[in-house]
């Protein structure tokens, strides 16, 4: 039931994979005043995950719920129309995700993946990001006045 051309369904997975949305915005703001530094989007790791802490070797990743079929999510249900289309199109992104948290594990990093509704239980979240990364590396005082 693919109904769509080639150009278009391109067209479609780049809007999926579209940067900086507003739940990566939020973790990033979050990980930025806790004192994390990191760089976004690094295109040569699998996946290109969202953040990155290179020196920590650890990535995270912000998922949407449906895109990425978060499970036991209601987010994530599926459209009552076209079934056969959705559901071969979204197990093919659960399969390509798996592929990439398994190859970056080959690489020995570490990855988080964040999901857009742990975004409705801020601090619940943070304590997940700072169980995952350790405590944010705080410059010395000395640092401040130079
Ligand atoms: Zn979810």
């Amino acid at each position: 039931m693919d109904h769509l051309t080639p150009d278009k369904r391109s067209q479609q997975m780049a809007r999926m994979k579209a940067v900086n949305t507003a739940p990566e915005i939020a973790v990033r703001k979050l990980l930025h005043a806790a004192g994390y530094r990191y760089r976004i989007h690094r295109r040569d790791l699998p996946g290109k995950p969202d953040i990155v802490f290179s020196a920590r070797q650890k990535v995270i990743f912000i998922h949407g719920c449906f895109w990425h079929q978060h499970a036991d999510c209601r987010r994530a249900s599926k459209p009552k129309s076209n079934t056969g289309y959705w559901s071969q199109k979204l197990r093919r992104n659960v399969e390509r995700d798996a592929a990439h948290l398994q190859k970056l594990s080959e690489l020995g990093w570490q990855a988080l993946v964040v999901w857009e509704c742990d975004l409705k239980d801020p601090s619940g979240l943070f304590s997940s990001l700072v169980n995952f990364l350790g405590p944010p590396l705080l410059r010395p005082r000395k640092n401040l006045r130079n």
